[in-house]
């Protein structure tokens, strides 16, 4: 059987059994009406003159841009023991631990290493924080979301241990992170989500107010969920780093070599614009591009998240901004902001609001709108440096389930072809450990942790009912969320 980018989605059989941002499904039929609305309406000059000013700044890879050495695309026909599609964290992972197995391997990326949110990703390297226990806790019970727990914190160590073995430098910083409440009705969310992440064994404290002015926390963030396990890091020379190391082991990397389709059997025929890869073993480290390929088109969705980056702050501005350990923040809205400063001393503001683009496309294209949003967010947590000139802004896309839980597994007749997708936006240590179990899989052993993850994943709704909810659902969420914003900014004024 053939699937190609072309296949159509199929079996998009169930219905959604909850949305993914409690409390907003109502909103869901209301919203969509309500953005054609606004689409109608006239844009403010000042908008037009910020979008403008944006444009000029639009990074198209994230952290990453086509490396000086890329590698040449796929010519002919070849064969290997394993063909991997997509070269981020989790299928260069996985090259790297076949590649030392003794298998040989061949990566097939589309355009570059990192290309997709691996080189695009706020890179927080984080645990369990911020998990949606609630998507997912009633249907797995506790004592499989204790083992989800402890992959995610794994998962950190894992990423801690290949850096030192690659030797990649990627300016970690292993400062803990904290998910902050910016207003007083973030805190029954915040000690909610810290109580439940006990129960299933995530360690973590609660610091008050005193105790986050103690630590030189910008003034913004009130209280928070603090978690001592991972930090921050630059994920372009992550993943850069992970290129490097699978080049160094002997992977065979083509860039710039779109696969177009596949055909099943005991040996898979991968095939792209000007050659074929057989193998007996396919893996789909494709992530939010997966439905592309017909596969998982029911179970995960992409969505469209950006980032926009300061100019660095002079040494005048980061002494006045305090924050010596600087700490990865994540903000307990619905839509998380989330806050760092890098090792070249800028500001990094992602996420805030999410889209949904129709039938699970994934156009490399820039979103001003969410632009202007992160803009408004760095102003209104960083009122002292309302002025200060942003100098990138990019966005990417997530894999995200129903449930919010990883998606992995094999298909196919002979459960021969390998997937990890459904990262929700937490995959730069997940991704990572992922691949490399994945790999270890193929090789024929079954690590206990990804056989936990194994999971029946809720279906998504079929288009254009599926436009409608999930992009519903995310304008009521940022309806919350700004409605939390003008409480902060008029407590403010
Ligand atoms: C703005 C943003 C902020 C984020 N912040 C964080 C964070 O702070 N912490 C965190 O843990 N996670 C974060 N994430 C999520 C994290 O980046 C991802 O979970 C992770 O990078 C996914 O890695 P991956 O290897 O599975 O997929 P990707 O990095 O997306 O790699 C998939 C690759 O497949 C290639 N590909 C696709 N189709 C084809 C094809 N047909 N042929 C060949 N190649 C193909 C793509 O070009 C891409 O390079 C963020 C994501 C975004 C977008």
């Amino acid at each position: 059987m053939s699937k190609g980018l072309e296949t159509k989605q199929a079996d998009r059989s169930g219905m959604a059994r909850r949305t993914f941002v409690k409390g907003a499904a109502a909103t869901a039929l209301v919203m969509p009406a309500m953005a054609v609305m606004q689409s109608a309406r006239t844009v403010p000059a000042e908008e037009v003159k910020e979008t403008a000013d944006l444009e000029k700044y639009r990074a198209l890879g994230g952290w990453v841009e086509k490396p000086d050495d890329l590698q040449p695309a796929l010519e002919g026909d070849v064969s290997a023991d394993v063909v991997i599609v997509g070269a981020g964290f989790a299928g260069l992972s996985a090259a790297l631990e076949l590649a030392k197995q003794g298998a040989k391997v061949i990566v097939l990326e589309r355009e570059f290493a990192g290309f997709g949110a691996s080189g695009r990703n706020a890179g927080y390297l984080a645990g369990a924080l911020g998990l949606e226990y609630e998507l997912f806790l009633k249907d797995i019970g506790n004592e499989r979301a204790k083992q989800i727990v402890r992959y995610y914190e794994d998962a950190v160590t894992f990423v801690e241990e290949k850096l030192k073995e690659y030797s990649i430098d990627c300016d970690y910083n292993q400062s803990g992170l904290i998910r902050a409440g910016v207003h007083p009705s973030h805190e029954e969310k915040v000690r909610e989500g810290m109580r439940v992440g006990a129960e299933l064994g995530l360690q973590s404290e609660f610091l008050d107010e005193a105790q986050m002015r103690a630590r030189g926390i910008p003034p913004a963030f009130l209280f928070g969920n603090y978690v001592s396990r991972g930090g921050t890091l630059n994920p372009g020379k992550y993943v850069r780093g992970l290129r490097s190391a699978a080049l160094r082991a002997g992977v065979n990397l083509y860039e710039n070599t779109p696969v177009l389709s596949y055909i099943e059997g005991p040996v898979i025929q991968v095939k792209t614009a000007r050659g074929s890869v057989s193998a007996p073993a396919l893996m789909l480290a494709t992530n939010a591009y997966t439905p592309q390929f017909g596969l998982l088109a029911d179970k995960v969705i992409p969505l469209r998240l950006s980032a926009i980056e300061t100019e660095p702050l002079s040494a005048a501005q980061l002494k006045a901004l305090g924050w010596p350990r600087r700490e990865g923040i994540v903000t307990a809205h619905w839509t998380m902001e989330s806050h760092r400063l890098t090792a070249h001393n800028t500001l990094l503001v992602t996420t805030k609001r999410l889209h949904y683009p129709y039938g699970s496309k994934t156009p490399n294209v820039p979103d001003f709108d969410q632009y202007r949003e992160l803009r408004i967010a760095l102003r209104d947590r960083f009122p002292a440096l309302k002025d200060i000139a942003v100098r990138a802004c990019w966005s990417g896309y997530i894999s995200f389930a129903n449930d919010a839980l990883p998606v992995v597994g094999t298909t196919g007749a002979n459960q021969n072809i390998y997937y990890a997708a459904g990262c929700s936006g937490h995959g730069v240590a997940a991704q990572s450990v992922v691949g490399h179990m994945m790999a270890q899989r193929i090789r024929g052993t079954q690590p206990p942790l990804l056989a936990a993850l194994r999971h029946e994943t809720p279906s998504t709704l079929p288009e254009p009912l599926r436009w409608c909810f999930v992009n519903g659902a995310l304008s009521g969420a940022a309806a919350m969320d700004d409605w939390v914003n003008r409480k902060v900014r008029d407590a403010a004024a």
